[in-house]
């Protein structure tokens, strides 16, 4: 038998019905606030990954899925989607349309990453980026729809931590200071710590691994030593989501796991998926544009790894979901099976969800099949019936059914 990828998943019914639902709230709340839709290729030349994640990433040094093409060109699916947006703003030519530009994704990322919960090979993610402006008032507006996306999902647990990872010409400084402060405990970090010393070291901060952890909460925070006009952003930013009432809280030693964030990063973290388990991440990254080649454009966003909000989800969402029930129609008669089709047809236009039994089971074998599929009523079209011009409509919860008049079918069930 031939097996999925390691890392890979099916998404079966009925919990595809969760992510088409996460999904179509995405683009309702999204949307909402002036986001467009952007759909982008799933590949991309692997030097847009290197130059745009960057070269000491973890993304970049270990988990790309990259593989060249039957020309040699160096192909990589795609490991995150905001490189991918800043490529299709430069090449597109968005810099001439009106500023700043609102865009959102939704789909699949690829990492060849060690498997664990919450981890995959290939993940889904939802982003929003927005691109041409710079102030601390942009940064207000992702967080802002990203709570109000989150509230619709009726999630009250999670907790946005936010940062200062100050800007670029601030790093030297800090990663200095934090040198000089873990140099007499540098044998005590983990090897992938080593290897980052020198690489890349911001993603020591980043280490999961827990005596890491522990030296690294005992180094000056990166807010500490970042310019004051950086400061001023990123309180501004705290100011106007108070001024909200989003709660967000300052996490000293938060980095994200890619090179290009500066100013403002976050974090949505759950509760109930416990250490390390981060269900959003974003942050500001106003140099990305232009050392892709682009012009000089600032931009924020986020990404929610969709996988794991699924593995969250409040159940009031999912109950709502999954508590969808169909209508089974029963054709008994030959000439019943038009008059079942435009029954479902009118049922389905008006939202629900209908079903005729198309297998031509007796009416014992398909009521027994409609207790299977868990349908909340049958509609029964027999040879008396259809003389009537009538249905039989039967409450599958309570076993009671009454004739009905063919076209009050549809506000019958409706009704409840
Ligand atoms: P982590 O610290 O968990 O590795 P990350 O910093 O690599 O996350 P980002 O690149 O910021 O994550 O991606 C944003 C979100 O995408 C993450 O918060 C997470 O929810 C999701 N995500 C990232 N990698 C995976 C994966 N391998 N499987 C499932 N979801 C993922
Ligand atoms: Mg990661």
């Amino acid at each position: 038998m031939i097996q999925k990828v390691r890392g890979t998943r099916d998404i079966l019914p009925p919990e595809s019905r969760l992510w088409a639902a996460v999904e179509a709230e995405a683009r309702r709340v999204f949307g909402g606030f002036s986001y467009e839709k952007i759909r982008l290729p799933v590949m991309e030349p692997t030097e847009l990954f290197v130059r745009g994640v960057g070269e000491g990433t973890d993304i970049v040094t270990k988990e790309m899925y990259t593989f060249s093409d039957r020309k040699g060109r160096s192909l990589t699916l795609r490991p995150e989607g905001t490189a991918g947006v800043a490529r299709a703003f430069i090449e597109n030519g968005f810099a001439q349309r009106p500023q700043p530009q609102r865009l959102y994704y939704i789909g699949p990322m690829f990492r060849y990453e060690k498997m664990q919960r919450g981890r995959y090979r290939q993940f889904a993610q939802i982003g929003i980026e927005l691109l041409g402006a710079a102030t601390p008032e942009a940064d207000v507006e992702v967080m802002t729809a990203l709570h109000l996306f989150l509230a619709a999902l009726g999630f009250d647990d999670l907790e946005i931590l936010l940062n200062n990872l100050g800007d670029p010409e601030d790093r030297p400084r800090f990663i200095a200071g934090l040198k000089r402060e873990l140099e007499p405990h540098r044998h005590a970090l983990c090897v992938d710590c080593r290897r980052r010393w020198d690489e890349n070291p911001l993603r020591i901060l980043d280490c999961k691994v827990p005596t890491c952890g522990e030296l690294v909460a005992a180094t000056t925070p990166i807010a500490e030593v970042v310019s004051p006009e950086a400061r001023a952003h990123v309180e501004a930013v705290e100011q106007g989501l108070a001024a909200l009432g989003i709660p967000v809280e300052r996490a000293p030693r938060l980095v994200r796991g890619l090179d290009y964030y500066l100013r403002t990063v976050f974090e949505v973290v759950s509760p109930q998926l416990g250490e390390g388990a981060v269900i959003c991440g974003g942050g500001r990254y106003d140099r990305l544009i232009f050392d892709l080649g682009g012009p000089q454009v600032p931009g924020i966003g986020f990404a929610i790894g969709e996988d794991r909000l699924i593995e969250v989800l409040p159940q009031s969402f999912k109950d709502k979901v999954l508590g969808v029930r169909p209508v089974v129609i029963l054709p008994l008669a030959g000439e019943a099976v038009s008059v079942a089709f435009a029954l479902a047809r009118d049922l389905a236009a008006s939202g629900l969800q209908a079903q005729v039994e198309v297998t031509g089971r007796s009416l014992r074998a398909a009521l027994k099949w409609a207790g299977k599929v868990n349908a909340r009523a049958a509609v029964l079209l027999g040879p008396d019936e259809l003389a009537a011009g009538e249905a039989t409509v039967r409450d599958l919860d309570r076993g009671e059914q009454e004739r009905v008049p063919l076209a009050e079918v549809v506000g019958r069930l409706s009704g409840n």
